[in-house]
């Protein structure tokens, strides 16, 4: 059996101290959860001893049949769950379980303090599994041998989960890890075969591996023999199906199926919007299972960002959520790919140049763009998704041209017709005023700002639709966006207005009076550099003034972004509109005192900065300039 040497007592990272206290009590309610958390990391570890042993074969020596073993003793009060995967070598086990050495711990246990109804569906996606082991158990006694080392390089580590643990050398038969729980009294009712089973098949039924179980079954008694004692065996009963769900007929799977695989996949514990399973066969044949989750999970925005796709080589698993897979803009979609067109012992450099990976990649991006076009014909269920992901969906606009079409057809905008962001340019195409041969937008910083621009007016006033878009990515992404299914797109910021109403637009030429010539020359005579020009209006009804961008520029609030991001944005222009029939232009052709036409020139331009949400450079004159008009007389 197993000797020991001396133990060693070590001190757990505060971390793990707040982090046990939370979760036993926290998670009391879900506490079945903890078997499914050690299963899956017996089922990792099993993948990743097959995986390495590929490329050295001395790691799968001696193994035998990779499983999981699982057994119970009522009379020692214990729950021991084995398997003969990779194990870990004492540095390993420190490092691994003791100390919390992943960086989104912080923040889980911030989320779990705030949030503890949802304390299970985080523990999930912060990956802190182990110590769930805690909520049922008053001790632990883990002992691992990493594989690939000899017999008496074992570890042991115990923890009654109170601040510290023990860790001292042992000696293991087979490579792998064992853990022995210790069960508190409360939980001593898990310890029977049809709670164990139970538990297995909720969780963890599609765990690839084995999972095996000894239990007593009496021994009937022969014929003719006396009944005198009852009379047990052990046998030991494989207790999931592992089998690979995406390998089974989908008219054979239902429904609850799929979600629960999700569920196991993701650690994701709200259901799926929806999911798409395939069979490809051809010069490159495999077969996929994606989902579209509900909920956008932590890190979709960071910088090392982790895509949802598992590769997998002949059911054998390789790398979980490859970049490989899908692009970028699409890391948000979850599930697996499986051929047998790549080698089992894939390298990273293989995964690279690989022509099998590529083709997999664009069909696995078609199907993931059919699978949300299909969503969007459910309002409700594509709203959760437009509302969780549209954002990352845009950036494919930049990044994959060839997919440009399909990607703009997916997007949701708010627009003068609704606040919610729900109108598609389909939608907004089959329902242009008549004459119209353009698609119009503006962008802004606040759905605010972009209502009450005046730069709708005159679209308002012929009851022209108008898409506001108020998100910080839309300014970049509309530069990818010149036109949709033949219609050009136009920011109606930027440039003159064009209504696509040519009699109209010479009337209006026409209709400059020599008056107004004189008004736009006192205009430019005090705004000076400030702006590239001045022009009469055809687009103001109501409002005095409006800035205008040329076609090239960045819109206002983009560029006043980029310029507190620190970049260095080459200053262009705008121009300035003013509306003659305005009160205060009536005004300002009226009067010849000097002082005031100047206060009312700049008022005007100050005006128009502030309904495009910018700042005055000096708030203060303009507070003067307006308390003297208001106290002339
Ligand atoms: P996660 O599985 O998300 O990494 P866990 O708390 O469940 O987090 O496990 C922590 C780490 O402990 C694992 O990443 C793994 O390195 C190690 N570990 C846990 N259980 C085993 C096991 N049965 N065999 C080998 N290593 C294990
Ligand atoms: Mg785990």
């Amino acid at each position: 059996m197993t000797k020991h040497t001396q133990p060693e007592t070590m001190q757990f990272q505060t971390e793990v101290n707040q982090l046990l206290n939370l979760m036993i009590h926290s998670l009391y309610s879900n506490r079945e959860i903890f078997l499914r958390e050690l299963i899956s990391n017996a089922s990792d570890a099993l993948d990743k001893r097959r995986f390495e042993g590929l490329t050295d074969s001395v790691l799968i020596e001696g193994q035998g049949n990779p499983e999981i073993d699982i057994a119970f003793d009522k009379a020692a009060k214990t729950l021991t769950i084995s398997d003969n995967g990779i194990g870990m070598t004492r540095e390993e086990v420190i490092d691994n379980i003791g100390t919390i050495a992943k960086s989104g711990t912080k923040a889980f246990l911030e989320r779990l303090e705030a949030d503890q109804k949802n304390a299970s569906q985080l523990i999930g996606q912060f990956g802190v599994g182990f110590y769930s082991a805690f909520i049922v158990a008053h001790e632990i006694e883990l002992i691992t041998r990493k594989a690939g080392t000899d017999e008496s390089s074992a570890t042991i580590w115990t923890s009654k989960g109170e601040g510290e643990f023990t860790l001292a050398e042992t000696t293991k038969e087979k490579a792998g890890t064992t853990i022995t729980l210790h069960m508190r009294e409360d939980d001593l009712d898990l310890l029977n075969e049809w709670s164990i089973k139970e538990i297995v098949k909720k969780y963890s039924d599609h765990i690839a591996y084995p999972i095996m179980m000894a239990v007593e079954k009496p021994i009937m008694p022969k014929e003719g023999e006396e009944n005198s004692e009852l009379k047990t065996e052990r046998v030991i009963e494989q207790i999931n199906s592992a089998e690979s769900l995406w390998q089974r007929d989908r008219s054979d799977i239902k429904d609850e199926e799929y979600e629960a695989f999700y569920k196991e996949l993701t650690h994701d514990f709200s259901a799926p919007l929806s999911w798409s399973h395939n069979r490809v066969e051809g010069n490159t044949s495999y077969t996929s299972l994606l989902y579209i989750p509900s909920v956008a999970p932590q890190g979709l925005w960071d910088q090392e960002v982790k895509y949802g796709i598992d590769l997998y080589v002949q059911r054998v698993f390789i790398m979980a959520g490859s970049d490989k897979l899908v692009p970028r803009y699409l890391r948000f979609i979850k599930g697996i790919v499986d051929t047998q067109d790549l080698p089992l012992n894939i390298s990273r450099e293989i995964l690279q140049n690989s022509k099998t990976i590529d083709t997999i990649r664009q069909g696995l991006t078609r199907r993931s763009l059919t699978m949300l076009e299909s969503l969007s014909n459910d309002a409700e269920k594509y709203a959760k998704f437009w509302g969780q992901f549209g954002r990352v969906l845009k950036e494919g606009l930049g990044e994959d041209h060839s997919n440009r079409e399909k990607i703009a057809g997916l997007l949701r905008f708010a627009s003068t017709v609704t606040d919610e962001e729900s109108v598609s340019l389909k939608a907004y195409k089959e329902r242009m005023a008549e004459g119209q041969d353009k698609i119009y937008y503006i962008t802004a910083d606040s759905l605010n700002t972009a209502k009450n621009s005046p730069h709708l007016e005159i679209f308002k006033s012929k009851g022209i639709e108008v898409l506001l878009m108020t998100d910080v990515i839309d300014d970049w992404m509309t530069g990818f966006l010149h036109e949709f299914d033949g219609t050009e797109m136009v920011n109606v910021a930027k440039g003159d207005v064009d209504l696509g109403d040519k009699a109209e637009d010479q009337e209006a030429e026409k209709a400059v009076t020599e008056e107004e010539v004189k008004l736009v020359e006192r205009m430019k005579e005090v705004l000076g550099e400030r702006v590239e020009n001045v022009k009469i209006s055809k687009r103001l009804t109501d409002s005095a003034s409006v800035l205008v961008r040329n076609e090239h520029a960045l819109s206002g609030h983009f560029e006043k972004m980029l310029r507190e991001a620190g970049h260095d944005v080459p200053s262009m222009k705008p121009w300035l509109e003013i509306n003659p029939k305005h009160p205060l232009l009536v005004m300002l052709d009226k009067t010849s005192d000097a002082e005031l036409s100047s206060d009312i020139a700049m008022l005007v331009y100050e005006e128009a900065l502030l309904l495009e949400g910018a700042q005055l450079d000096n708030p203060s004159e303009f507070v003067a300039r307006l308390n003297r008009l208001m106290n002339r007389k």
